[in-house]
Order: structure tokens, then C-alpha cells, then sequence
């Protein structure tokens, strides 16, 4: 089965092919000759995921899937949640976006004297198989720590502890990261769903 995954991130596509196996063809925007600058202008990580997977569906004609990712803070009313690539840019006024170092200093800033640092990573997936859109969710509770740990990973994992550990997701091995993530979470609900299909 020949599937599209709608996005550019070579290492996520690579990651996926991996986890899928040989059962389907995933399909990169490149392999498809899809250069287009995909509109995500959603309030929600539902509506951004499905904007994404439909666009391909209708320009393109193949079944494609496309997530969303949001990290929300709870006394921060959810934010950063869909900004959370360009948190310094959009609410902030810092950078040009996908500046990981700002957005986690303008996240530490918000937080500074706040008791309840409760947040999570949300990953939704929208897949749309013969126009159909179906959602898969996954979620990882935790907090965030008052100051960055840890080289590895990438976006807000430094300053990311899952609830239960002792250390942030920057401070795992990408294995021990991915059996709890949000993102892993998620596509293994894809791919329970697309082995039983
Ligand atoms: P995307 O939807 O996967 O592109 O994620 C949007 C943004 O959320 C990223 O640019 C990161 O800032 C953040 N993010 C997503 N996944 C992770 C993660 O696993 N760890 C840390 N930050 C993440």
C-alpha cells in the first residue's frame, strides 16, 4: 500500500518508514514532487494535521497522513500549544521562528514564580484514506523544570521531564524517548490501525 507522510523532516519519514516495515510504501513530499509551502492556518493540532493530509489528498490524489504536535502548559492556559514551533516569534515577538533556545528562555520566563508546571506533548495524526480523515492522539505527561538538561533530542526536550522520570526527554536515548513520547504514541496508533485495514 502506497501512503504518503506529509512532511519535508527526512529523519521523521526515515523514523516511520523504520517502525511501518515493508507492509507500505511511505512516501515522502519529495517523492511525490510536492514543493508547495503546505497552508496550516488551523486553531487546533486536529485542524493542522487535516489541512495538511487533505491537501495532498486533493492536489496530489494519493492517502496521505500528516500530524501536529503542540506542547501545552497548563498554567500558562495551554500555551504554547499550536505556536509551539514559533512560541518566541508569535508570542513573543523574538527571532524568525523555530528558534528552540528562545522559545524554551520565553517559556521559562512565563513560568518564573508558577507553582503548577503540569504540561504535555500532544501529537495528533490525521490520516485521509479514500477522503476519509481519521485522528490518532498521543499524549505525554510531565513538567517543566525551572532550567534546560541535557544535550540530546530537540525542541522543548530540555526543560521536558515525563512524569515518573528523573530526567528530560534530552537526557534519554532516542529509543527510550520514543517508547513513551507523544509522537510514539500516536504512530502506533496509525500503524495498528493501517495493519488491520
Ligand atoms: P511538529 O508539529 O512536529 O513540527 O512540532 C512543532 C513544535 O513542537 C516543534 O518545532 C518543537 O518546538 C515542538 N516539539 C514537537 N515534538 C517535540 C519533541 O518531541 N520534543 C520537544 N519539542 C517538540
Amino acid at each position: 500500500m502506497k501512503l504518503v507522510f506529509a512532511t519535508n523532516n527526512q529523519h521523521k519519514l526515515e523514523e516511520l518508514r523504520q517502525i511501518v516495515g515493508p507492509g507500505h510504501q511511505i512516501l515522502g513530499l519529495s517523492d511525490i514532487g510536492c514543493n508547495a509551502d503546505i497552508p496550516e492556518t488551523g486553531s487546533t493540532l486536529q485542524e493542522n494535521a487535516l489541512q495538511k493530509a487533505m491537501y495532498v489528498y486533493q492536489n496530489y490524489g494519493y492517502d496521505c497522513f500528516a500530524d501536529d504536535t503542540g506542547l501545552e502548559v497548563d498554567a500558562l492556559g495551554g500555551e504554547p500549544g499550536i505556536y509551539s514551533a514559533r512560541y518566541a516569534q508569535v508570542c513573543g515577538g523574538i527571532g524568525s521562528g523555530h528558534d528552540s533556545k528562545a522559545n524554551m528562555a520565553l517559556l521559562l520566563k512565563k513560568l518564573e514564580g508558577k507553582e503548577n508546571r503540569k504540561a504535555r506533548f500532544r501529537t495528533v495524526i490525521a490520516l485521509v484514506k479514500g477522503g476519509e480523515p481519521r485522528f490518532f492522539e498521543g499524549i505525554v505527561e510531565g513538567e517543566i523544570l525551572t532550567e534546560p538538561h541535557g544535550e540530546g533530542g530537540f525542541g522543548y526536550d530540555p526543560v521536558f521531564r515525563p512524569e515518573g522520570w528523573s530526567k528530560t526527554f534530552a537526557e534519554a536515548a532516542p529509543s527510550e524517548k520514543n517508547a513513551v513520547s507523544h509522537r510514539g504514541r500516536a504512530t502506533n496508533k496509525l500503524i495498528n490501525y493501517l495493519s488491520n485495514a
